[in-house]
């Protein structure tokens, strides 16, 4: 009975593996024909015909220009609309991108977000309820939305576990749509201080583990050359407390002064840029002396501090959009997205109130560098572009707006030879809009086009703007 039993699920095994050996073998001959990731750079030639050109923002804008694209890269800017026969290429295969009618700038960049999150009344179950996995999906969804809104580059400052690389990595190979992507992993921090994990019962902290601790020098720069082994791009810090962290510790220095500077030396001696995190004014200062690249909020920044910032040549990325977001006074506050925070958090943001927006005005007015960021996943995603519109109100001009979120941003970043402007050598990293920034900074609000290493993600077709 038995064997009869076994021999008729023998049977049955070989008559399904049978059809399933001839199948590989058909797809071992057409091995050839697998697909290319579907936003991967691909060889094509495209020519843009740029109705109004703001090719180096900070700079003037030209009008009626031909930016050629080849291989995801810009190759050549001409004057006047160039045909497809004027074109050294693909033999009349090229594909002109009309954009006659348009405002055509570099790709904007975001040096402040974190993209495998939204913060909101759910964060604190996610943090034990969201694996790695689940967060590289939800960053897969950030990301796209945030690219379609105009923001080419993105760098991501603390995102848990290691799904941020998945995700960088993912982009890079064309697999998922999204903006390249700068990681640094998981923040380096005290042990207790901002970057840690708080607010649950010990041992379930234990569950939810961060590779950034740190005490003493030597740990901090074992805690740097971990994230870089880990695939960081880049080192972020938190110098100082923070407000989202559910600990009653204040803002105030966290990181010695001896620890900042072992963090800032590990760091440069591996090619990373550092950057702190830093709200109270002594740990601003304390990063800034220590020789960080830049600095991330400086909230409670004052003349003296903005002088230093001024000497050391150091970036500050000012994040004011969230606290509009969030809202500005207390009231609005109580109201808004984070009026359910708990205790030590609330009290913290209830401070805050316009201090963004008047430290960021003061820095501007003393001539501090000013890279864009959002801190955004505290602010919804995808609304990245509302900070252009802050550096307005706090006094910029517009083409210095547009500069702080392109070249700036990539200077500060260090990737002003990948991107950051439209010229030739640099990734084909364009965006257009139907209105004229330098006139009003809220057409950057309304992009409908996006174009990555030569790969266009967004096209709306709008009255003589088309694709051929
Ligand atoms: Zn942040």
């Amino acid at each position: 009975m038995i064997q009869n039993y076994i021999g008729k699920r023998a049977k049955r095994f070989f008559s399904i593996a049978y059809p399933c050996v001839f199948v590989v073998t058909l797809f071992g001959n057409t091995a050839h024909a697998r697909q290319a990731n579907p936003y991967a750079i691909d060889d094509m030639t495209r020519i843009i015909h740029a109705g109004t050109l703001l090719a180096i923002p900070g700079k003037s804008a030209t009008k009626n220009q031909t930016v050629i694209v080849r291989q995801g890269k810009i190759v050549e800017i001409h004057r006047g609309f160039l045909s497809r026969s004027d074109v050294d290429g693909d033999d009349g295969k090229e594909t002109i991108i009309d954009l006659s009618e348009q405002f055509v700038m570099p790709g904007f960049i975001d040096l402040h977000v974190h993209i495998v999150k939204e913060y909101g009344r759910g964060s604190k179950l996610e943090k034990v309820t969201m694996d790695d996995a689940d967060n590289a999906l939800s960053g897969a969804m950030y990301a796209h939305r945030t690219l379609k809104v105009g923001f080419t580059t993105l760098r991501d400052l603390g995102s848990p576990g290691d799904s941020i690389f998945a995700l960088r990595d993912a982009i890079k190979a064309g697999k998922v749509p999204g903006p390249r992507i700068l990681a640094a992993g998981n923040s380096i921090t005290a042990t207790g201080g901002h970057g840690d994990v708080h607010g649950f019962r010990e041992d379930v902290l234990d569950v939810i583990p961060t590779t950034g601790t740190c005490d003493g020098p030597d740990s901090c720069r074992a805690a740097v050359r971990r994230q870089v082994k880990r695939g960081a791009d880049v080192i972020k810090v938190t110098a100082t407390g923070g407000v989202l962290s559910e600990t009653a510790a204040g803002t105030g220095q966290q990181l010695t002064d001896e620890e900042l500077r072992a963090i800032v030396e590990t760091a440069h001696s591996l090619g990373r840029k550092v950057t702190a995190h830093a709200h109270a004014k002594e740990g601003i200062e304390a990063a800034l002396r220590a020789g960080f690249d830049s600095i991330e909020h400086a909230m409670w920044a004052d003349k003296g501090t903005m002088k230093l910032f001024v000497k050391t040549g150091a970036w500050m990325i000012p994040t004011i959009y969230p606290i509009t977001a969030v809202g500005d006074t207390p009231e609005k506050m109580k109201k808004g997205p984070f009026g359910h925070m708990p205790p030590a958090i609330l009290e913290k943001l209830l401070k805050l109130g316009r201090q963004p927006k008047e430290m960021g005005a003061l820095a501007y007015k003393m001539g501090v560098n000013i890279a864009l960021g959002t801190d955004s996943g505290v602010s919804p995603h995808g609304e990245n572009a509302n900070e252009f519109v802050e550096y307005v109100n706090i006094g910029m001009s517009e083409s210095e707006s547009l500069a702080a979120g392109t070249i700036n941003a990539a200077i500060a970043g260090g990737i002003d030879k990948i991107t950051g402007s439209i010229e030739p050598g640099k990734a084909a990293d364009i965006v257009a809009m139907p209105n004229n920034p330098l006139d009003n900074i809220e057409a950057v609000l309304d992009v409908d086009f996006v174009m990555r290493d030569g790969v266009v993600f967004k096209n709306n077709k709008r009255g003589k703007f088309h694709v051929e």
